[in-house]
């Protein structure tokens, strides 16, 4: 396997140090196959709010494949879960299932293109929408941390129509508008970037890209693979109050195992075969055991309280974190979204890929190898986001707090000046 891994940062390229094998997982935490113990800020990239191994999504996982693991056609859990889904983002009307984010991304692209009969897609710098083609320029996410230039083996023609604008910009979106606005099938967003760290939108920058799309005839899509019931039990949209016409999700909808959607409008869906000519499809697609965690995933977050106790632990580690860097004389800064947050060696807190890329990633380096050492597994790049589930409580705060005292201590002790 390229690097020893199946997907890059998993490597721990930027960071230094053995990578991670690991051998099970269960509630806030991982042991690796040296038997070592970490409380996990990783969670798979994000899909795990409920922790590993939620007895839960074991048991509704375990009911399902015993009734076998695939069927070639629709099943009542795949109804369901597009029920609960439509529940908490009423703009998503009707919603397709597919395999991962990337798949998700990518088929509601081709939709925009299709329902406007436009070529051009404005993507941002930094944000991350999977690894197709047409959206892998000035990606986030691995991209990023690698310090890779453009991937090699995306023709020029397959990002020819993708016009990249810098983040949190309101100028540079009326400028791109105004030149060539008519053009544009659609405007993709992660509504909160998660890609780069995590980085909100500006006030007003989301309602400004929904006047901006909508008066040029162009479409809107929230890439919430990540924001989706991370930043808010109904989503960023929710959160911001701006509606898309295509919201796209993976990671939390699928409880960890391999699952995507996009959705929107009752009409715009309906333009995806067999209702409409737009084809995509999928061997897998709305498979069964991705239905039955994603279903007892959400049920976990849903009970009284869940989400919101996650969200505020998420707060307080971040505080805490923050109060360790100021007490050792460490410059940074945080976002902090819902459930997620990044602490930036970087100061005032970035608002852009630009001020990101500026951020310390040696400073970063040391402080994950100390915390790794002390027991606690971070997001191994300064432009990967913290993630928390049910699972993080006072314990894994208290231990999490402690270790950061000794990783500042020795950011100051060896970055000093
Ligand atoms: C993770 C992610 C993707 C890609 O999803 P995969 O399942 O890895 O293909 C797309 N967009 C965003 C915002 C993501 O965070």
């Amino acid at each position: 396997m390229p690097g020893g891994v199946s997907s890059p940062v998993r490597a721990l390229r930027a960071v230094g140090g053995d990578s991670l094998f690991i051998d099970s997982g269960r509630g806030a935490t991982i042991l690796d196959a040296d038997g070592n113990q970490l409380i996990d800020y990783v969670l798979a990239y994000g899909p795990l709010i409920a922790g590993h191994a939620h007895p839960r999504v074991v048991a509704a996982v375990q009911e399902a494949v015993g009734r076998g693991t695939s069927y070639g056609a629709t099943s009542r859990l795949e109804i369901e879960l597009a029920e609960q889904v439509q529940a908490r983002i009423p703009s998503v009307e009707m919603l397709r299932f597919v395999n991962s984010g990337t798949e998700a991304t990518m088929s509601a692209l081709r939709l925009a293109r299709a329902a406007t009969g436009r070529t051009k897609i404005i993507k941002f710098a930094g944000a991350y929408h999977g690894h197709a083609d047409m959206l892998l320029v000035k990606a986030g996410s691995g991209v990023a941390t690698l310090g890779l230039p453009d991937s090699p083996g995306v023709p020029a023609g397959a990002v020819a129509d993708t016009v990249v604008l810098p983040y949190n910009d309101t100028a540079a979106l009326r400028d791109a508008f105004a030149a060539s606005g008519g053009e544009v099938a659609a405007v993709i967003v992660e509504p909160i970037a998660g890609n780069m760290g995590v980085v909100p939108p500006v006030e007003g920058y989301l309602t400004e890209l929904r006047t901006i799309t909508s008066a040029h005839g162009a479409l809107l899509i929230f890439d919430e693979v990540m924001t989706g019931f991370r930043v808010h039990p109904n989503g960023a949209q929710a959160l911001y109050g701006v509606s898309p016409d295509i919201t796209c999700l993976g990671k939390v909808i699928g409880g960890g195992l391999p699952v995507g959607a996009y959705g929107g409008s009752q009409s715009l869906m309906s333009e995806v075969a067999p209702s409409g000519a737009v084809y995509q499809a999928g061997t897998l697609s709305g498979n069964p055991l991705a239905m039955a965690a994603g279903l007892a995933t959400l049920e976990v977050i849903a009970a009284d309280g869940a989400w919101q106790e996650v969200a505020a632990r998420t707060e307080a580690v971040a505080a805490g974190i923050a109060e360790r860097a100021a007490a050792a004389g460490v410059a940074v800064s945080q976002h902090t979204a819902g459930t997620m947050f990044s602490t930036f060696f970087a100061e005032p807190a970035p608002r852009s890929w630009q001020e990101v890329s500026g951020a310390d990633t040696e400073r970063f380096a040391t402080f994950f190898r100390t915390m790794r050492e002390r027991g606690v597994f971070l997001p191994p790049s300064q432009f990967e986001a913290c993630f928390l589930s049910t699972a993080h409580g006072e314990q894994e705060q208290r231990r999490t707090l402690q270790a950061a005292e000794d990783a500042f201590a020795e950011v100051a002790r060896r970055h000093s000046g």
